[in-house]
Formats: C-alpha cells, structure tokens, sequence
C-alpha cells in the first residue's frame, strides 16, 4: 500500500507519478521550470525526460535537475513516513488506511 495516500498499491509508476502526493510534486516543480505538462505514467514521463534532457544546455540541465529533484523529494517523503512517522508537508492520506490497521 502507498504510504503517501493509503489509497493505491505501490509500485513505480503509481509511487513517482500517479499518486496524489508526487503529482502535486511534480506539478511544482514542473511549474517553477515553465514545463507545460503533466505528470502521466511512469513510461511516459521517462520517455519524455528522455528527449528533453538531452544536451548541454542550461535548460536541459535544468529538466534533469528537477527530474532528480522530484525523485528525490517523493522518495525521502516515503521513507519519512515509513521510518520516522514524519508526515511531510502536503501529506494527505485517505484514513481508510488508519482504520485498515486496526
Ligand atoms: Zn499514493
């Protein structure tokens, strides 16, 4: 089960880009870069950062940067939650989960 929502299995493709929690990540990020998009699937996203993160410009630094950097972000909130009970800031769990525990 996902950590960050309590409402999905947690593989790659939901953990980095479906769920709630990494889409509003990503979509932070993504804005503070001037990309024009959203998250999709796993596939998708890698494929697209692929063609856009070739190159020695600025920009394409910039992408892969933030590509790191959203990664990143939504791993360290995960293992927050899983080994140190931190909820991270923006956090909302569906508490089907809490009552799923008991
Ligand atoms: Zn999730």
């Amino acid at each position: 089960m996902c950590v960050l929502c309590n409402d999905a299995k947690e593989e790659i493709s939901h953990l980095f880009f479906e769920c709630r929690f990494s889409a509003k990540v990503w979509e932070r990020v993504l804005k503070k870069i001037k990309v024009h998009r959203r998250p999709f699937k796993w596939a998708r996203d890698i494929s697209w950062f692929q063609r856009k993160t070739c190159g020695k410009s600025m920009l394409t630094r910039v992408r892969r940067v933030a590509l790191s950097t959203c990664v990143y972000m939504i791993w360290k909130a995960r293992n927050c939650l899983i080994f140190q009970q931190k909820q991270p800031q923006g956090v909302q769990r569906n508490p089907r989960g809490a009552s799923d525990a008991l």
